[in-house]
């Protein structure tokens, strides 16, 4: 921590100065002033405290902690799977050393039931015969014990349409089901571990036209593919086989390959952690290159027997999840009801340590955390960190949080929807807000990974595009540079974004992300950079700081209206010069 004194007086000095522009405003200007101060106009310059970038900079890349936090949450309590013993520590660790480190009000809030707590004992795979060998696997997250090592003959199982589970009635029995057809394995002939350079960075700063969404085709696809895999597991419980072996899949640029596994609810179901949903069978993900060399003896018609341990516990049926909340406390007598928040998620999957998924983002904002503190700053506004669990499964810590405290968006109740877990059915509005909506200022998220921070995806909110820009100047040399109006979702600000709060995601440097870390069993310490992680906790902690100084909030977009979307994107009518009138199609015909 930093020594103190020698900086006390310009915090003073920059408090009262504040506090003195602060009453000038509410005298002349009383009829605004009963208005939200993001809705005043924002002023055209910002007035930077240069003085307080340096000490930032100082305490956060020249006197760094956050590999300590770091190689505590990774090393020291490992993977986080929400509802897991691990997770707990976690809530409770963070809670502790938010404490230690001066905040105020630590505490963990429930934000409700989750389901199953589940702990990966240990997990072996290996063929017995023809030839013996030792595999590379890992339980599926909440998948079942054997109950001690299990052997039998292996079976190749690929069911793309409902016709084919026929095929598999009644053979499955006391046998080990590879599931699912071998994939292509690409050469890992591009760079695993990648940074941004102009060109990419550009193209995220464009905004897209028109583009084809991938989600939104995922989207489309989802109900689909959620009925055939129910319709998978329905026939492996009913069939017994002694396990079931999944291929990991690939990540970017082939990483999925080379001894890493991408180990996540992925091949088993969305609700694996609910007790009624619960895995039948004991499942195990493969190294892509063990399931090959199964799959393709097993083609050729050669007998292989494999033998397994999926050695698990689960810890209880009905485990809550709680989030880590402490804050630093706003001093500025008329703005400390106002809050910035911080934060990410900390819970992980389970076949690595969860490091870069999200142990970063954690580190990240403990550290932001850290470094306020050891400057002793006195906010005007409450600084508040969130550290949020469930994030995996769907949002659910930080949704929660936000519909306590901020409020929340209806779901569409259609029968097609409901099919749908929550997380991915349509809003339907009209959004029912909390009076503390109108408190907070922005929250920002980080959850990309180890990469330093690049610029801010602003989500679409155009009014808070100048402000960051002025904020960015002063940190082009740590490759600050670049806004872009894209929406990014997939992570907790959207939590905020969805109930009309300035939530904001970063751009971060790729790294190896996509291709090596993300949900993998290679998701450990090593794959951390202590550098970007520390220029990320600088950078974030001065976004901070400036949202909790600055004279009014954050501007924000205009609130959300979701039950007036359908209207919105219905054809304009009586636009077609010459067209016959066709009495209206009955819905639902
Ligand atoms: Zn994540």
């Amino acid at each position: 921590m930093l020594k103190k004194n020698f900086f006390v007086i310009s915090i003073l000095c920059l408090i009262s100065l504040a506090l003195s522009a602060a009453d000038k405003k509410s005298d002349t200007n009383s009829t605004e002033a009963a208005k939200p101060s993001y809705e005043l106009p924002q002023p055209a310059k910002e007035n930077l405290d240069l003085t307080m970038y340096q000490r930032i900079r100082d305490e956060g890349l020249g006197h760094s902690h956050i590999m300590e936090y770091a190689s505590a949450l990774a090393d020291g309590i490992g993977p986080r799977l929400t509802g897991s013993p691990n997770l707990k520590r976690a809530n409770e660790w963070t809670r502790d050393q938010l404490t230690a480190m001066g905040c105020s009000n630590a505490h963990l809030e429930d934000w409700g039931e989750f389901g199953m707590g589940w702990q990966q004992l240990n997990t072996w795979v290996r063929m017995a015969s023809p030839d013996t060998a030792v595999f590379i696997a890992q339980a599926s997250p909440w998948s079942p014990s054997s109950n001690g090592a299990v052997s039998g003959p292996a079976v190749s199982v690929e069911i793309k349409k409902d016709e084919d589970l026929d095929k598999y009635k009644g053979k499955l029995g006391g046998k080990i089901v590879l599931l699912g057809e071998m994939r292509d394995v690409k050469p890992v002939d591009k760079p695993l571990f990648e940074r941004e350079d102009e060109k990419t960075l550009a193209k995220i700063a464009e905004y897209p036209l028109l583009e084809e969404n991938e989600y939104a085709q995922y989207l489309r696809d989802f109900p689909r593919r959620m009925e055939l895999q129910a319709k998978i597991w329905n026939l492996l419980a009913s069939e017994h086989p002694l396990g079931v072996i999944l291929p990991s899949r690939d990540g970017r640029n082939a990483g999925g390959s080379g001894g890493t596994i991408f180990d996540d609810s992925r091949g088993i179901g969305q609700y694996a952690y609910k007790r009624e949903k619960a895995i039948p069978v004991p499942v195990v993900v493969m190294a892509i290159e063990n399931y090959g060399r199964v799959y393709r003896l097993l083609k050729s018609n050669v007998p292989v027997t494999i033998e397994m341990n999926v050695d698990t516990k689960f810890t209880g049926d009905h485990e809550h999840g709680f989030d880590t909340i402490a804050e630093i406390p706003g001093a500025d007598p008329k703005l400390k009801d106002e809050v910035v928040m911080v934060g990410g998620h900390l819970d992980s999957w389970a076949s690595g340590t969860g490091a870069t998924d999200n142990g970063a983002g954690t580190v990240v904002a403990m550290e932001v955390m850290r470094i306020l503190n050891a400057l002793q700053v006195k906010p005007r506004r409450t600084i508040r960190i969130g550290l949020w669990t469930g994030e995996e499964q769907g949002e659910f810590g930080s949704a929660g949080y936000v519909k306590q405290h901020f409020g929340f968006v209806p779901l569409s109740t259609a029968p097609d929807q409901l099919k749908l877990p929550e997380w991915r059915r349509k809003p339907a509005g009209p959004i029912q807000l909390k009076p503390d909506q109108e408190k907070i200022s922005g929250y920002f998220n980080v959850d990309n990974g180890s990469g330093k921070i690049l610029g801010v995806y602003l989500q679409e909110n155009a009014a808070v595009k100048p402000i960051f820009a002025q904020w960015m100047e002063p940190l082009k040399d740590l490759s600050v540079t670049t806004l872009t109006m894209r929406e990014t979702g997939g992570t907790d600000h959207e939590s905020f974004d969805e109930v009309g709060i300035p939530g904001f995601q970063f751009i971060q440097d790729g790294l190896d992300y996509g291709s090596r870390t993300h949900h993998s069993n290679m998701d450990v310490y090593e794959r951390l950079q202590p550098g970007d992680l520390a220029q990320a906790a600088t950078v974030e902690a001065i976004f901070v700081y400036n949202t909790a100084m600055r004279d009014q909030m954050l501007p924000r977009k205009p609130l959300p209206h979701p039950e007036l979307e359908e209207q919105r994107k219905a054809p304009l009518k009586k636009v077609m010069p010459g067209a016959e009138e066709v009495p209206e199609a009955k819905e639902n015909k």
